[in-house]
């Protein structure tokens, strides 16, 4: 250190795509949510679970038919056709003990789907491979020993932990609490994402702009972003471009548990966000990322007592908010929720239009993902640039160009994000 001059920070490097990644989830890997709350079943559903959900009981909890048709004893097809005496009939629901059904040798019970498999019985044919005639039924086809029967226990055993704290709630998570008897379930209380967008030419929806002046948007995006990401969004408002008030709000911003700014960290003279950032002592792990659009990214965290508060300064351009949000805001808005660590993967379409772009930059650009079934076709959409919200409202998903690709051809397969 040179006499009497304070020690400078090492400026916050500019990262490709992947390393910021990763760098993201490596922090939110250190977060952990506010707390939890007890839900009704349905409530839960694209919550994140804060509790293991174990087996009440065996899965099945009895040896279940999963056609319609007859048990037997395989070792009883010999020779086919086969001709078995029929010595009940067991339907869904059925209790065994009470029919006191049982198969022995030459025998055969008509069974239904989901009904418990008879003892003696190691196979059920399905109906169609049969013709009944009187109190016997001839058998057509051959069937292996245990052939349309799932074994008690076989999908779980009682005490066996089927969900795992962290997962977020799809319908088939919910189907299996139900299966187990949960009427409540323990979910991560949702973060609280606060929104603080900056820029003097912003008015609020309620305003009407003048000539020069835009309406925000970007907080209403972000709103919806935070929301079907499990976030709770906390809306502040616009900041002016000016350092004392911006100052006011990050202050507020902070009382929630992730801080999202939008706006205001480019190279402009009006640019402050950084600036203010840094007089709350502010730690930046990135200032840029080498991707289009949404390259002026900030990534950094606040010191306080609780662990401090991890913030985003999101670029202004609209749409550059939409896709930094999914890209960066998103694992770390995930993790304060509880869920584990979701790696970002792309799918594939074939590209149906030519793209040229420049090289240097991982580009996430606006597309139309048309086609069906197995055949997924992209293209990009119309767009002037990052602030065109009408083109990002049009495409209905992202199409990923790497940075060394100067002209990717039609018939080419590309990565694609869906919005
Ligand atoms: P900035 O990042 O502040 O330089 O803003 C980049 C561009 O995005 C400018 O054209 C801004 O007017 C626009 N912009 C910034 N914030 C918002 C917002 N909240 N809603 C809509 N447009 C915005
Ligand atoms: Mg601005």
């Amino acid at each position: 250190m040179i006499g009497g001059m304070a020690a400078r920070a090492e400026p916050a490097p500019i990262l490709t795509f992947e390393e910021a990644r990763h760098l993201v989830e490596a922090h939110a890997a250190g977060v952990r949510p506010r707390g939890k709350d007890l839900v009704e079943l349905l409530d839960a559903a694209g919550q994140v679970l804060a509790e293991p959900v174990v087996a009440d009981r065996n899965f099945p909890p009895f040896r279940r038919a999963t056609r319609d048709g007859y048990a037997l004893r395989v070792a009883d097809l010999g020779q086919l056709p086969a001709k078995l005496e029929v010595v009940g009939e067991i339907k869904a629901g059925a209790s065994l003990a009470e029919s006191a059904i049982r198969v022995g040798a030459g025998q055969a019970a008509s069974i239904m789907t989901g009904a418990p498999v008879p003892d003696g019985a190691d196979g059920v044919v399905m109906v169609e491979y049969t013709s009944r005639e009187g109190d016997s039924v001839l058998i057509a086809r051959p069937v292996a020993s245990g052939d349309n029967v799932v074994p008690a226990g076989s999908e779980a055993k009682r005490g066996e932990r089927l969900l795992e704290p962290g997962v977020r709630l799809d319908h088939a998570a919910i189907a299996m609490a139900a299966s187990v008897g949960r009427a409540h379930l323990l979910v991560y209380s949702p973060p609280r994402v606060a929104v603080l967008s900056t820029g003097d030419e912003l008015v609020e929806l309620e305003d009407f702009p003048g000539p020069n002046q835009i309406r925000n948007s970007n907080s209403y995006s972000l709103a919806a972003q935070i929301k079907a990401a499990g976030g709770e969004p906390v809306l502040l408002p616009i900041a002016r471009d000016e350092s004392l008030h911006l100052r006011e709000l990050i202050a507020d911003g902070l009382e929630s548990d992730l801080l999202l700014l939008t706006g205001g960290v480019s190279m402009g003279k009006y640019d402050l966000v950084e600036q203010v950032l840094a007089e709350f002592r502010a730690e930046f792990f990135f200032t840029g990322v080498k991707i289009q659009p949404g390259k002026p990214l900030v990534f950094g965290r606040i010191p306080g007592a609780d662990g401090g508060r991890y913030f985003f300064g999101l670029p202004g351009n609209p749409v550059s908010t939409m896709v930094t949000f999914e890209l960066f805001a998103r694992p770390m808005l995930e993790a304060l929720a509880g869920r584990t660590r979701q790696k970002l993967i792309f799918l594939h379409a074939r590209l149906k239009t030519e793209v040229r772009t420049k090289t240097g930059l991982k580009r996430f650009l606006p597309g139309m993902l048309s086609g069906e079934f197995e055949q997924a076709e992209v293209e990009l959409a119309r767009w002037q640039g990052s602030g065109d919200v009408a083109a990002a409202a049009r495409a209905n998903c992202y199409i990923v160009i790497p940075p060394d690709r100067e002209r990717i051809a039609a018939g080419e397969w590309v990565a694609v994000m869906r919005k």
